[in-house]
């Protein structure tokens, strides 16, 4: 069966609909007790794109393996990026994204980094508009769950030898997600990596790529065997300033009530939870600032009590505590190791946006269904 969406922005997506889409009940079963990012709804989005035809073939196709040659470029030379936001069930029905052109803009900064075509803003929210329309039954509405969104760029030119594709399909896929850490406000502990960096000047580092997660896992698993939740990581040219974690970017509360936030600087993904926190902070008279954070402050700082609270933000997570920190030669405790007031607070402030129980006076909530 083939129909089409029309958009009111980009144009229109065909429709093949998947002829084994899941029943009620079996929708039902799935969303019950949803873990992050496990699930997947019946169709995905997909635009295909050639360097003689630019972007085409806007559709929605049931959701499933998507065979591509063994010599299709991505698989080699790891030509992707993607991007990653949430659909929100509000208490009226309502399906509602946060901050969705943003992420657009990202997309298109991180695949001119990896020399891939930009997908339009307009394609992007269209690619989103017609498939959250087709599985709007698929955005939960349990607390703290959402339909986490993943849009995402190949290269599928089929060719070995080293060049910008020739051949690139960009496709969004849906998928009804519940907390990333579960279990509550659960502070993390992170550990400090000495070793490996994340990012280094003129790399990668704020493009959102699959090749950092990839050089991510092996300290992340060293953080996990020494007992730790999540890694920590230094700037390359030193060894001695403070980043961002593996997906997260992070913050330190001052005990005079000053924000601290590293300052982006080409190596650290400039997040969209980022630049909302920041925003939700100075209006309730916090002062934050963007600046280098040195590891040796923000360990004198907190084990002084300069330094009454760490946090972590992105997407998935929203706002975490941290309650402890460690490396080789330290292993301090964040305040007592509980969430504080300051976090606590920016993150009950920002989900209740993000969800419709308080008002939202920045704009940042845009309407899908
Ligand atoms: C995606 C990501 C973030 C968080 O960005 P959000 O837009 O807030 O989700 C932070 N750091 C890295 C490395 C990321 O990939």
């Amino acid at each position: 069966m083939t129909d089409t969406i029309a958009s009111s922005t980009g144009e229109a997506f065909r429709v093949v609909r998947n002829p084994h889409a899941a029943t009620d009940a079996e929708r039902a079963e799935k969303l019950r007790d949803l873990a992050f990012g496990l699930q997947f709804t019946d169709h995905m989005a997909r635009v295909t794109w050639t360097a003689d035809e630019g972007w085409h073939d806007r559709r929605i196709e049931p959701y499933g393996p998507i065979p591509m040659d063994p010599a299709a470029s991505v698989l080699h030379y790891a030509q992707e990026v993607f991007e990653g936001l949430k659909a929100y069930r509000w208490a009226d029905g309502s399906i509602r994204l946060f901050r969705p052109h943003a992420n657009a803009e990202r997309l298109q900064r991180s695949a001119w980094r990896m020399a891939l075509p930009e997908l339009s803003v307009d394609d992007f929210m269209a690619s989103i508009r017609a498939l959250v329309e087709l599985e709007h039954a698929w955005v939960p509405d349990a607390p703290e769950t959402s339909l986490y969104l993943r849009p995402f760029l190949i290269g599928t030119d089929v060719f070995l030898g080293l060049r910008a594709p020739k051949r690139v399909d960009y496709l969004l896929i849906a998928s009804p997600s519940g907390p990333y850490f579960p279990g509550g406000i659960k502070p993390v502990s992170i550990w400090v990596e000495r070793d490996y960096h994340r990012a280094g000047p003129g790399g990668t580092g704020a493009a959102k790529c699959g090749g950092n997660y990839a050089a991510s896992l092996r300290p992340q698993m060293a953080a996990y065997e020494r007992g730790f939740d999540q890694v920590l990581y230094l700037d390359a040219a030193t060894g001695s300033v403070l980043e961002e974690l593996g997906g997260m970017n992070v913050f330190a509360v001052r005990a005079d009530g000053t924000v601290l936030t590293p300052i982006i600087n080409g190596n650290i993904l400039e997040g969209v939870t980022r630049s909302s926190v920041i925003r939700l902070l100075e209006d309730q008279d916090l002062k934050v600032v963007e600046r280098d954070i040195t590891l040796a402050e923000l360990r004198q700082g907190i084990e002084d009590g300069e330094i009454t609270e760490v946090f972590a933000c992105g997407t998935a997570a929203i706002v975490t505590p941290v309650g402890r920190m460690a490396s080789t030669d330290f292993d301090v405790t964040v305040g007592d190791g509980q969430p504080g007031p300051v976090t606590a607070a920016v993150r009950e402030r920002l989900t209740a946006i993000q969800y419709g129980r308080a008002e939202d006076p920045y704009g940042w909530m845009h309407r899908v269904l």
